[in-house]
């Protein structure tokens, strides 16, 4: 059913780029309406502990808990929210159009801020055992796996924050890392290094997995040699846990045609978020930029609002 409304700005996603751009978008008294297929949050809510957002120093603080104050924040200045799976796009012309299955939204200006998902592994078999011993979310799924052997495979930032938190439940938990060197920051590879049940498989890749039902065989592929090295379930345990941070694809699919994007599906913006529409921005993680951290989602949103307003205002 189409909603008659014109909303000053439509915003999609409530990832920290939209929950901002809603708050600084309300406090600018727009008309603001934030379109949200899930949970508030998007990356950051599946994530277990924040220790790097500026004037966030609560010791042990969920990403879900910071979201928490962020969602009410934004509708505290007014910004709507509604839960829709959004399926089509009209982002030219004065009026936008937003899809979605249960009903239309309409804007003049759309923040796109719909972030990006988690990579698959990319390993034989990978599909037949997610939710049965393969997770994209520690927070979520750590707990199954307590006293049990747990891998995990990237070596960026969240590879290696998450492989941290895991040794809270896992007997012990190993990173398997393509590179004989970490891409976290330094940081957070100290604390690694210095985490007792945190081991490391240099140099490798998941070839494949197995399992009757459940994980519980592993194949590694030595990036170097070739060679394959078979991990199994200790016979007691039955299982093994496996989750993957090795990276983000952009949920951009929806946009593609509309505005310009990179090679890799990243929206193109100028320094002020504006896209290669008129009155369409993009900001968050969905866009090019060099860092993808909740204070530049935030930043992004702050920005993309006020430019909004702005286009508005000269309309
Ligand atoms: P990332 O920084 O892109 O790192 C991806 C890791 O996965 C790299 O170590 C990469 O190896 C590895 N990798 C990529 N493709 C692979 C493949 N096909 N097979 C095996 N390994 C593969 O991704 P991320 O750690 O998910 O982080 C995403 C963004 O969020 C980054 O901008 C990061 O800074 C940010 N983030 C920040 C924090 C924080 O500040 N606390 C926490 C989490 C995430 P190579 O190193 O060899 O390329």
């Amino acid at each position: 059913m189409a909603n008659e409304k014109i909303y000053d700005v439509l915003i999609l996603g409530a990832g920290p780029a939209g929950l901002t751009a809603g708050l600084y978008a309300g406090r600018s008294r727009l008309s603001a309406l934030i379109i949200e297929k899930g949970q508030d949050g998007g990356q950051i809510a599946q994530t277990a502990e924040i220790e790097n957002y500026p004037g966030q120093n609560v010791n042990g603080e969920s990403g879900a808990s910071l979201v928490a104050r962020m969602t009410e924040q934004a509708a505290q200045f007014g910004a709507e929210r509604v839960t829709d799976v959004i399926t089509g796009v009209s982002l030219d012309g004065p009026v936008k159009k937003v899809t979605g299955i249960k009903g239309e939204y309409l804007g003049r200006t759309v923040i796109i801020c719909t972030g990006a998902t988690p990579r698959p592994i990319g390993c034989k078999n990978e599909d037949q055992f997610k939710g049965m011993g393969i997770s994209f979310c520690a927070t979520c799924d750590g707990a199954f796996f307590r006293g049990l052997d747990i891998y995990v495979v990237g070596g960026g930032d969240a590879a290696v924050e998450e492989a941290i938190y895991l040794t809270r439940f896992g007997r012990k938990v190993t990173i398997i890392h393509r590179r004989d060197e970490l891409r976290a920051v330094k940081s957070i590879q100290e604390k690694a290094f210095k985490t007792p049940n945190l081991e490391f498989a240099w140099n490798s890749v998941v070839d494949s997995v197995d399992g009757e039902g459940v994980l519980d065989t592993i194949v590694l592929r030595n990036t170097k040699t070739g060679e394959l090295t078979t991990i199994k379930a200790d016979p007691k345990d039955g299982m093994l846990g496996l989750f993957g941070f090795i990276g983000l694809i952009p949920q951009s699919e929806l946009f593609k045609g509309a505005v310009d994007m990179n090679e890799s599906g990243y929206i193109i913006t100028d320094e002020d978020m504006h896209t290669s529409l008129p009155g369409v921005y993009a900001a968050g993680d969905i866009r090019v930029k060099s860092l993808r951290q909740v204070i530049t989602a935030c930043a992004d949103g702050a920005i993309a609002a006020m430019q909004a307003e702005k286009y508005i205002a000269d309309l």
